[in-house]
């Protein structure tokens, strides 16, 4: 089926891209792609990023390199390989104004086909990975998301799924927490704050009650209660050009709210720093807050948050099958360095030349370092899913 006969066929609706943001005030999100803007162009993303006045507690300018250097790690090195995260591609029925992926309901253009997905099968194979992460867009909207999860649950590897939570109120996709459930895939759902206005102004009016009745759903097949089967865990970012709170100073504070006002419970918060990317870097410039949120990041810098960086034991998979760091330089388009080359298609993955290669980072990568850091691994201590 073809991208386009497949949407034909699929409620993916816009769930919400309205959005009232105090800073911005109200206005329709599209993408990136959508509006033709330059900055669909990872590498106009790059240069705005290098041009911020960025400047080091030693007067230089700041780059990761140097400040990686400075607290005793000439470069990040690999670590053994755990998560095998495979990006399933850009379509989303949602357009949130911080998307650092540019995904959107118009985002046919890059979803990945059934070929690329055999072929991480057979790379995973290959891997002693324990886990592996799906994500996108909304990485349910794939016309072979059910077929992959069988085929990696058939494998004894544990699976998360990277939810935005409205898609499961979606018609065709309604029964996903009672078929999640009986897979015992792990659920990672984006919820900005436990209130309605921080919620809705990130990512649209109404998203707000609809995750609460996906989280409803989901806590009715036993999630969040506990069961490390039927785990849910949840991940906040902030509304504004801030840093995440400590997640651990919050968690307490989101349970009570949740299951106080709304009779929902989940089982772990997870709080990450908005990626100075895509649509979430564009809004920083609009608003004149990239210079200040860069300064935010560098001033941050967390040495502690190093170890514990996804690039290290995360294997990043893009919808046409390229091999990435993380996915952050996915979405940047900053592929694996290996071994006298750039990352080989996932086809011609081998193991040995990516335990080999030279993991690449630029300035975006401040953000995964800031305090307690946003590398989607939670803080340092906690290993998460994914
Ligand atoms: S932030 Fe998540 S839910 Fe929102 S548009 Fe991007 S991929 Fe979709
Ligand atoms: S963006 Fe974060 S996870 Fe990716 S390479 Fe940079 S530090 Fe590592």
């Amino acid at each position: 089926m073809s991208n386009e006969s497949a949407a034909a066929d699929r409620d993916i609706t816009p769930v919400a891209v309205t959005i009232a943001s105090p800073e911005a005030g109200p206005r329709r999100v599209r993408s990136l792609r959508q509006r033709r803007s330059p900055l669909a162009e990872p590498v106009n993303q790059l240069q705005m990023l290098d041009a911020v006045p960025l400047v080091s507690a030693d007067g230089a300018p700041a780059s990761f390199q140097r400040s990686l250097a400075a607290c005793g790690h000439a470069d990040l090195q690999p670590a053994p390989l755990e998560y095998f995260q495979i990006n399933l591609g850009k379509l989303c029925n949602m357009c949130c104004r911080h998307c650092h992926v540019d995904a959107g309901p118009d985002r046919w253009d890059q979803v990945m086909d059934r070929d690329t997905v055999d072929a991480c099968l057979a790379a995973l194979d290959r891997t002693e990975a324990h886990t592996v992460d799906l994500t996108g867009g909304a990485p349910e909207l794939n016309p072979h998301f059910r077929d992959l999860v069988d085929a990696v649950v058939a494998r004894g590897k544990h699976v998360i799924d990277r939810c935005n939570l409205t898609v499961l109120l979606l018609n065709q996709y309604r029964d996903l927490p009672a078929w999640f459930a009986e897979r015992g895939v792990e659920v990672v759902c984006s919820l900005p704050h436990y209130r309605q206005r921080n919620t809705d102004a990130q990512r649209g009016d109404g998203t707000y009650e609809k995750s609460l009745e996906a989280l409803g759903r989901l806590n009715a097949q036993g999630y969040g209660q506990g069961d490390p089967e039927r785990r849910l865990t949840l991940v906040t970012n902030p509304a504004g050009a801030f840093l995440a709170c400590g997640q651990a100073a919050v968690e307490k504070e989101w349970k009570e709210q949740l299951l106080q006002h709304h009779g929902v419970s989940f089982d772990r918060l997870i709080a990450l720093n908005n990626m100075p990317i895509a649509r979430y870097l564009e809004w920083l410039e609009e608003t004149g807050n990239l210079d200040e949120y860069m300064d935010r990041l560098l001033a941050g810098f967390n040495p502690a948050t190093i170890d514990g960086l996804m690039c290290r034991n995360t294997i990043s998979v893009a919808w046409n099958g390229r091999i990435y760091d993380c996915d952050f330089n996915q979405m940047l388009d900053l592929p694996s360095m290996g071994p006298g080359s750039e990352a080989p298609h996932i086809r011609d993955f081998e193991p040995q030349w990516f335990a080999e290669r030279r993991i690449v980072t630029r300035r975006h990568c401040y953000g995964c370092t800031a305090g307690a850091g946003s590398s989607c691994g939670g803080t340092p201590d906690e290993k998460w899913d994914g």
